[in-house]
């Protein structure tokens, strides 16, 4: 994110409103965001909520049947208007945008180059840049045909940054990647986007690459935006379990309210367990006797010091220890209710079997995380 906030940037996309369909069958339903200039926007969502579609009406690749779209401040797409995508200003790195089969990787990456007329002399410097940062330095001469199918995903990706393009539009474009290439990919577009300001709208349904990449996430349902804003403001306050899944693991563990006074601000009964937990700060607290669902990240649960009383302590059934290096995750059941923790000690010496004590880091229960009426999913 460049230092300057980028609102005050100007707008490069402007998508308002838009409706699109496949005969008659609505895949965006009134989707609208902008993007400004230096900005990494990423569409985060389970395959079919409309991800792709959205890039593709951006693109010029689908109609929209309502709403309007505007590139730099042009109209480019709306009931009547229809700019062909190759006007439109825009480079797409597409998991299916094919390459040029009879041409080599070099001549591949430097067909957008040529097509802006760059000096000849600097086209070459500038692709084997591009495919050093691939991970295909000296690959130029070879046909693409010879190439593994994560190698031409590679040279699509070199296609479409080397260009430098004004909006960059990625779908999936690590997901034919194995995991560690897929890691220093993910970095490296992160660092060109720093150096380049490339302002990029990108689609995923990789939680972990939304989080590292972006600077805001839109969060995408059946045709639909869920929520937006930053990664960590999405983390840490989602507006819906939905979201709260969509960025990562999350307890969901039916409570009821039994008080809702000031000091604390409520008292819940986490269901099937002898456990109280304070929630404090929410303004919106449910009724006493509401039924509640409470959602807790998983580093939020703890290992319960041995005889400590705690009003947020519970017992589980450990049922699977996993030691990451990093973290032990522990999944288990308390009174029926499955639970999921991040335990930062190492060696917590548990066993599937086992049944210790955990508690909430009370601390750590964000108001908009505990605050879910059971019919929000
Ligand atoms: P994925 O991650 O699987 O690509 P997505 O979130 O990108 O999913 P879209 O591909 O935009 O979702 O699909 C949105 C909806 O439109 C889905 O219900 C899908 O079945 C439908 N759809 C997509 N492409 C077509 C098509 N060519 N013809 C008919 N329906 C389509």
């Amino acid at each position: 994110m460049n230092l300057q906030s980028s609102s005050d940037q100007p707008v490069v996309l402007g998508v308002d409103n838009i409706v699109a369909d496949y005969n008659g069958k609505t895949a965006v339903d009134g989707v609208g965001f902008t993007i400004h200039a230096g900005e990494f926007v990423t569409l985060l969502g389970p395959s079919g909520c409309g991800k792709t579609t959205t890039l593709r009406c951006v693109a010029g690749l689908h109609r929209i049947s309502k709403g309007a779209i505007h590139i730099d401040g042009r109209l480019v797409a709306d009931q009547r208007t229809h700019v062909r995508p190759e006007k439109r200003g825009l480079n797409m790195v597409f998991q299916s945008y094919a390459l040029w089969p009879h041409m080599t990787v070099f001549q591949n990456v430097a067909y957008g180059l040529r097509a802006q007329r760059v000096p000849k002399s600097e086209i070459r410097g500038r692709v084997e840049e591009m495919l050093d940062l691939v991970g295909l330095g000296g690959y130029g001469p070879r046909g693409v045909s010879e190439l593994s199918g994560g190698q031409q995903q590679r040279v699509v990706l070199a296609r479409g940054l080397a260009t430098r393009p004004r909006l960059l539009l990625l779908d999936e474009p690590l997901s034919n990647l194995d995991s560690e290439l897929r890691a220093r990919m993910r970095a490296e577009i992160h660092s060109l986007q720093r150096e380049l300001g490339l302002t990029a709208l990108y689609v995923t349904h990789d939680r972990t690459e939304a989080l590292a990449l972006s600077d805001r996430v839109i969060v995408m349902r059946a045709g639909t935006i869920q929520q937006e804003g930053s990664p960590g403001e999405l983390y840490d306050a989602p507006a819906n379990r939905f979201v709260a899944e969509a960025l990562g693991p999350v307890n969901v563990v039916p409570a009821v309210v039994i008080s809702a006074g000031a000091t604390p601000a409520a008292r819940l009964q986490l269901e099937g367990a002898p456990v109280v937990a304070i929630a404090s700060g929410a303004d919106d607290v449910p009724a006493v006797g509401t039924g509640i669902e409470v959602l807790i990240r998983p580093e939020s649960i703890t290992l319960a010091s041995a005889g400590e009383s705690h009003e947020a302590r519970f017992d589980v059934d450990v049922a699977v220890v996993e030691f990451l290096g990093n973290r032990t995750e522990l999944a288990g059941e308390s009174a029926g209710v499955r639970v999921k923790a991040d335990l930062d000690l190492r060696a917590t010496n548990l066993r599937p079997g086992d049944r210790t004590a955990l508690r909430l880091r009370l601390d750590q229960l964000l108001a908009p995380l505990a605050w879910q009426p059971v019919t929000s999913k």
